[in-house]
């Protein structure tokens, strides 16, 4: 990532703004609709998947209603502020819940390469939930390269560079309440 002075704010970076802040809201409240309907007489524990998750877990849950629990874990995709994952993503903190016979919906960001996100899923699966989904606000299917399935998907987006709603550029621009792209000369 080139260098940036965050005092300055996220304006020099910003190429467009990819999705604003009432498409995000819209969205969460679609797809909060639609995972209660299918977790119907049931419970779920949603579990965020830290950092970049974070907004996009407490806004999806305002809107679901079934009873659920949280839990989080923060799993080490690559070095910080590298582009792409290496495919041995680490979890460098774990649950503090039992997943054993629950329903688990998994609450991720982007899924850009896969790989992260899959290697969660293997390591839950061992696990034993009685089942266990991806909502992801955001899906790079054109980067894909490990398999997952993704239950619930925000947006597609093509293959560019993304930060604010959790998504950070050098852990800055989380708190941004949009989606903005980043300009390809900061790549
Ligand atoms: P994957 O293992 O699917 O390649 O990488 C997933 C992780 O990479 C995400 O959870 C996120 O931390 C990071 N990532 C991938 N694409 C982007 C992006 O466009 N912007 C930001 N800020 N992070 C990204």
């Amino acid at each position: 990532m080139a260098n940036f002075d965050p005092h300055k704010g996220y304006a020099p970076l910003l190429a467009e703004t990819l999705v604003t802040e009432s498409q995000l809201q819209m969205r969460c409240g679609e797809l909060g609709g639609q995972i209660s309907e299918d977790y119907a007489g049931r419970e779920v524990l949603l579990i965020c998947i830290l950092r970049g998750g974070v907004m996009f877990l407490t806004d999806l849950m305002r809107h679901i209603r079934v009873p659920c629990q949280i839990d989080m874990m923060a799993v080490q995709s690559y070095g910080l502020g590298a582009r792409s994952s290496n495919g041995e993503p680490r979890i460098t903190l774990d649950l503090n819940s039992s997943i054993r016979d629950r329903h688990v919906l998994l609450v991720e960001d982007i899924v850009d390469s896969g790989h992260t996100i899959a290697q969660v899923l293997k390591i839950l699966q061992t696990r034993e939930p009685a089942s266990l989904k991806v909502c992801a606000l955001l899906n790079k299917q054109s980067r894909r390269q490990a398999h997952v399935p993704l239950s619930y998907v925000g947006f597609e987006i093509e293959d560019k560079y993304v930060f604010g709603y959790g998504l950070d550029l050098d852990e800055y621009f989380r708190n941004l309440p949009f989606i903005g792209v980043l300009k390809p000369e900061h790549y």
